[in-house]
């Protein structure tokens, strides 16, 4: 699998998998969970034992990004955000879509997590028997230039890189029977034996346990020659120091992950890890509401980041459209702040909410100052949910409004706004809530 050649039925498996026709069929919330969900069924198996090209995962990328935001395959395409941003966590701004690269790194990540938690499996055994003691991770002396010596090569690049660092991996000492002294990672950032290898040499036995040289309650460290003068002696004083500092000889001993929430290696974490460290940030993080749909979260990402095409940003990016003023009022620029905040129409609207909700609304122009206002409001945390449902019904009706009068589609009129923002609140917090909510009690009192 490393001649690019190879790797074209990967990727046209995913080509044939975000098709045209549900380009056209699904709205941006259902394409968002495919392009996240399909890579748990395509590739995994290849992406397991093989270290994916660059160009192969740029491919698969610009494909994902295409159909994310709608496009055909061999259509251009306005892309609005950075296809990196849309693939970043939602602390770092994106939609946590995740990498194809982060992905595949993280599969092959796991096999050094495989491979020290089951020491004496017959795979592992067999990997030895090949690679040597240490199968080729330690000293990077993989015997042949093959699948496993590549999938090495990956983790030690990670390891080295600093995105997935070497004591990532390490023991929790408990008996210390199944610890080894010298090689494991039980005490400080790296192995003994990297950090006392003159010692370490002067061990008879390298393979040795913690629980063979601490005995009888103390330490028993033995050498193939005394110790008694020059640099070593004053290795081993530091030596003694650090274990002295050693607290556990009891319970089991405990192989841990330490980017996983329990100790254990999980793909997702590392995965997540890894992307945190490749993908860039945003300048704020993506508020991400449970109570409202997929799609209304994607678009009120945009709306914050100011990604909407919008007609001045349309302008700005070089279009030639006939107009940029705003097609509710014709009264400013179509901008982002206006169509959502100082548009007549949106005033008009938010004073109907604010009898409707019995609640004054601050004059505030951002959807960020937005979320900053419910958070400071001294309200119950159900209230807070509501009315940023609220909020967020209404920008996505208004939104919805202006592309009825923009296509001229009649979609939705200037007449049924109001009723379609309580109405959209309504079945958004009914359907993703256990709360008894009945129509003409929203209809009176929503908070
Ligand atoms: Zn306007």
């Amino acid at each position: 699998m490393s001649r690019l050649t190879h790797w074209q039925g990967f990727i046209d498996k995913f080509n044939s998998k975000l098709s045209k026709w549900k380009v056209k069929l699904l709205l941006i919330g259902g394409r968002s969970t495919l392009v996240k969900a399909v890579l748990g069924s395509v590739g995994i198996y290849y992406m397991s034992f093989f270290k994916v090209p660059e160009s192969t995962l740029s491919n698969i990328e610009r494909l994902r990004a295409k159909f994310f935001w709608g496009g055909e395959p061999d259509s251009k395409l306005l892309i609005w955000i950075k296809w990196e941003n849309v693939l970043a966590s939602l602390k770092k701004g994106g939609l946590g879509i995740g990498s194809l690269k982060a992905f595949n790194l993280a599969l092959l990540q796991k096999w050094r997590w495989r491979l020290v938690a089951n020491r004496n499996s017959l795979w592992a055994q067999v990997i030895k028997a090949i690679h040597g003691e240490e199968a080729g991770f330690n000293q990077n002396r993989c015997k042949s230039n093959g699948v496993w010596s590549k999938i090495v090569g990956s983790i030690n690049h990670l390891h080295s890189s600093g995105i997935v660092p070497k004591h990532t991996l390490h023991y929790k000492l408990g008996c210390g029977t199944k610890v080894r002294f010298w090689k494991d990672n039980w005490s400080g950032d790296t192995p003994l034996a990297q950090r006392y290898n003159r010692l370490f040499r002067l061990d008879p036995e390298p393979n040795c346990m913690v629980s063979d040289r601490y005995v009888n309650g103390e330490w028993n460290l033995k050498w193939i020659r005394p110790i008694i003068y020059g640099r070593n002696l004053d290795y081993l004083a530091c030596l003694t120091s650090e274990l002295e500092q050693v607290i556990s000889f009891e319970g089991q001993d405990e192989l841990r992950w330490s980017l996983g929430c329990d100790g254990t290696f999980t793909v997702k974490d590392t995965r997540h890890h890894i992307d945190d460290i490749i993908l860039p940030t945003l300048e704020t993080s993506t508020i991400w509401c449970k109570n409202i749909p997929r799609k209304v979260n994607i678009f009120l990402w945009r709306v914050r980041l100011d990604r909407l095409p919008l007609r001045l940003n349309l302008s700005k990016r070089g279009l030639d459209i006939q107009s940029i003023t705003c097609p509710l009022c014709s009264n400013g620029v179509e901008s982002n702040d206006h169509l959502f905040f100082m548009c007549e129409v949106a005033s008009s609207i938010r004073r109907l909410i604010e009898t409707w909700c019995d609640l004054q609304f601050p004059n505030l122009v951002l959807s960020s100052d937005w979320k900053t206002w419910i958070d400071n409001l001294r309200v119950s945390k159900d209230k807070k949910n509501r009315i940023q449902v609220i909020m967020a019904a209404t920008w996505w009706n208004l939104w919805k409004f202006r592309n009825s009068i923009t296509f001229n589609s009649q979609n939705l009129r200037k007449c049924d706004l109001f009723d379609s923002i309580r109405l959209s609140s309504f079945s958004w917090l009914k359907s993703r809530n256990s709360i008894c909510l009945a129509w003409h009690d929203w209809l009176k009192t929503p908070l």
